[in-house]
């Protein structure tokens, strides 16, 4: 069947959205593909659709209970016979799903990463080979991305037993070297490349270098204007966060990974419920967050990443309509980076170095642990055995694996380098005269926009930016 019609038929959508029916068309010829778009643009379509034209089950490997409930919801509700296998269900309902998937049942089967190390399931999923497999989130692949997920890392191995269907790899956050990790790591066999869609025509961008003291002040009166919320505001820490959530008031609320989960709970729900206007967050907040009347989102301070800080402003304006996002910043920003990189990647005697080592990221030995899926037992004899060797790194499925001291210096510099590039990336974004909107889909390599000044960021219309309005009284 035409791909427009069974668009229409089984989804009941009028129309492609840009880009989508290049992808179908790839796909259900049976190419393998990589696409990059932003969160909303409709990547799972690109999956769905080929999968339903291929015939047969379509094999889907998602990193989040929530979002395979929500995918898998979706597509019940189209009359599509779906199965999900994940922690969350019963053995029961685990086993009746590879029952169907053996029968050839099931149009689609979504399973989590971490399911394929369970000894003979992906024997079992060899039996009856996919038609299609799709790989959601692909960039928890890359450890040089922010979401690196060890059990992403393993899939590969797996996949060439469930070959010859095309994998398609999707993601809305992949620089160059994460799209070129992922295209390694999953063995992608010359891969059709979209990368696309990182325009958002209703944003206005804004950039302000203001001293420390003034952000919080900026925020309040920035929110006051009731055209300016819905807001969620990034604060760098816990108590930033708290600080500020108390100075906006009762229709504000601070969200943060130290408040227990029922609180957490809370202040989601009344944030989408319309009962909290602001969210004051460190970067806990937002995964899975579907808020579309979000109009303004504040950075009380410098991102780590271009990437973090895309996503991020990307939670604005989802329903199309004009948003504004805020980004705080000044030289001392750089300074408050440059402390955690010294503090997360000290000497090489410490073991806090090794952990720095194997996260590269700001995260600290427990953080480290449950990446690497292991036990508080196991992981301190680990750090032990390398504290006692003086030089080692622990693999990414969790072996302990000693080294010479130059592959490990190596890793750990390179880690170092990375983030410091990703600091100086995001520093230069804020400090580089040039239209902002333009430079975040250069900085992302996307192929097939025009790189047209967007009009309405504090370059392009600087008249328009909030920043004047503040400076003015107080520059009296
Ligand atoms: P992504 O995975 O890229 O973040 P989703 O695949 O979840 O985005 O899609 C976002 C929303 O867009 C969904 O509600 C989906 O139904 C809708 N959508 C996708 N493609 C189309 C289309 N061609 N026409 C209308 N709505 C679409
Ligand atoms: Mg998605």
């Amino acid at each position: 069947m035409d791909l427009n019609q069974l668009l229409h038929k089984t989804f009941g959508f009028p129309n492609f959205r840009a880009n989508q029916e290049a992808v179908c068309r790839a796909a259900t010829e049976g190419r393998d593909v990589l696409l990059v778009m932003p969160t909303g643009a409709g990547k799972s379509l690109c999956y769905q659709l080929p999968a339903i034209a291929r015939g047969g089950t379509a094999l889907v490997i998602s990193p989040l209970i929530a979002l395979m409930d929500d995918q898998a919801a979706k597509l019940t509700a189209l009359g599509l016979r779906v199965a999900r296998i994940h922690s969350g269900l019963s053995r029961d309902e685990a086993r009746q799903a590879c029952r169907d998937y053996l029968d050839g049942t099931l149009q689609f089967l979504f399973i989590a990463p971490e399911r394929m190390r369970v000894p003979n399931f992906p024997e079992m999923l060899a039996k009856r080979k996919p038609a299609l497999i799709a790989i959601d989130e692909a960039h928890c692949i890359s450890q040089w991305g922010h979401d690196f997920r060890p059990d992403y890392r393993t899939l590969g191995a797996y996949l060439p037993s469930l070959r010859p269907a095309p994998v398609i790899a999707l993601t809305a956050t992949a620089t160059p070297t994460v799209q070129k990790d992922i295209v390694t790591q999953l063995q992608l066999a010359q891969p059709a490349l979209f990368i696309h869609g990182f325009r958002r025509h209703n944003l206005a961008i804004e950039v302000v270098e203001l001293s420390k003291p003034r952000r919080n002040q900026f925020t309040v009166d920035l929110l006051k204007s009731p055209a300016n919320r819905p807001a969620i505001v990034y604060a760098p820490s816990r108590k930033a966060a708290e600080e500020l959530a108390s100075t906006l008031g009762g229709n504000a609320a601070a969200y943060h990974a130290g408040l227990d989960p029922g609180t957490r709970e809370r202040v989601q729900r009344h944030f989408l419920s319309g009962k909290l206007e602001v969210v004051v967050a460190t970067i806990a907040f937002g995964m899975g967050i579907d808020k579309a009347d979000v109009r303004t989102v504040v950075h009380t301070a410098l991102p780590g990443s271009v990437e973090a800080y895309y996503q991020e402003i990307g939670r604005a304006g989802r329903d199309g309509q004009p948003s504004r996002t805020v980004l705080l910043h000044s030289f001392a920003d750089r300074k408050m980076h440059d402390f955690f990189l010294d503090r997360d990647y000290p000497a090489p005697t410490e073991l806090s170095r090794v952990a720095a080592v194997l996260t590269g990221d700001y995260q600290m030995p427990d953080i480290l642990r449950q990446r690497l899926h292991m036990d508080v037992e196991t992981f301190d004899k680990a750090v032990e055995k390398l504290a006692s060797q003086g030089a080692a790194s622990i693999n990414i499925e969790g072996n302990v694996r000693s080294t010479g001291h130059t592959t490990w210096r190596t890793g750990y510099d390179a880690q170092l380098a990375f983030r410091r590039s990703q600091i100086d990336r995001m520093a230069a974004f804020a400090e580089t005269p040039q239209c902002r909107m333009t430079a975040l889909i250069q900085h992302f390599g996307d192929t097939a926009d025009g790189l047209r000044p967007c009009g309405h960021c504090d370059f392009c219309s600087p008249e328009r930016a909030t920043a004047q309005t503040f400076r003015a009284p107080s520059s009296q």
